[in-house]
């Protein structure tokens, strides 16, 4: 478990990947988690900053997915209006919503979020690629996402002291 916990690659914010590089690289799908990812609580739809980054990223030739534990009520706001795909109350780590969302080309698949337990977990298991972001501001997290949090940091405790190594490339930059 404590390996399925350690993303792909972690970077600031969803606006510091390299899209075109990835794009060039093969990948074609991205799907992100909305909040603390995409946005926070402190927005109920998208702004124009948003919505100008998810239409570049379209203008690239990917198709962009949002893919949440919240419920439809926060969720389908943002999916109606960016013109985006996606699901709300996705469950992750588990998979199988994810799963009815996705087609069978896995390489072809980025998945970006702030949490481990939920999102590089899922994507870990999916077997697509992960990328941890860190939160925008975490002020704005739920009860359950705090706990989350918490949570999350005693399995990077653990990961430091079993895989140094992994730790210092993959986490170190997000967790110190
Ligand atoms: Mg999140």
């Amino acid at each position: 478990m404590l390996r399925n916990l350690v993303p792909s690659e972690v970077v600031t914010s969803v606006k510091a990947l390299d899209y075109q590089a990835k794009y060039k690289a093969g990948f074609r799908h991205l799907l992100f988690d909305l909040d603390n990812t995409l946005t926070t609580y402190a927005f109920d739809a998208p702004d124009a900053e948003l919505t100008s980054f998810i239409n570049e990223l379209k203008a690239i030739g990917f198709t962009v997915s949002i893919v949440s534990n919240s419920g439809a009520k926060r969720v389908n706001p943002f999916i109606e209006a960016l013109g985006v795909g996606g699901k709300a109350s996705c469950k992750k780590p588990t998979i199988g919503v994810l799963q009815t969302l996705i087609g069978t080309d896995l390489e072809s698949i980025i998945l970006i979020g702030d949490q481990l337990l939920t999102d590089v977990w899922a994507a870990n298991r999916l077997g697509v690629r992960s990328v941890l972001v860190h939160p925008i501001d975490v002020s704005t997290d739920k009860v359950f996402t705090s706990f989350n949090r918490k949570l999350e940091r005693f399995f990077v405790n653990r990961i430091r002291a079993k895989y140094p190594a992994v730790y210092d490339q993959r986490l170190k930059s997000r967790y110190e």
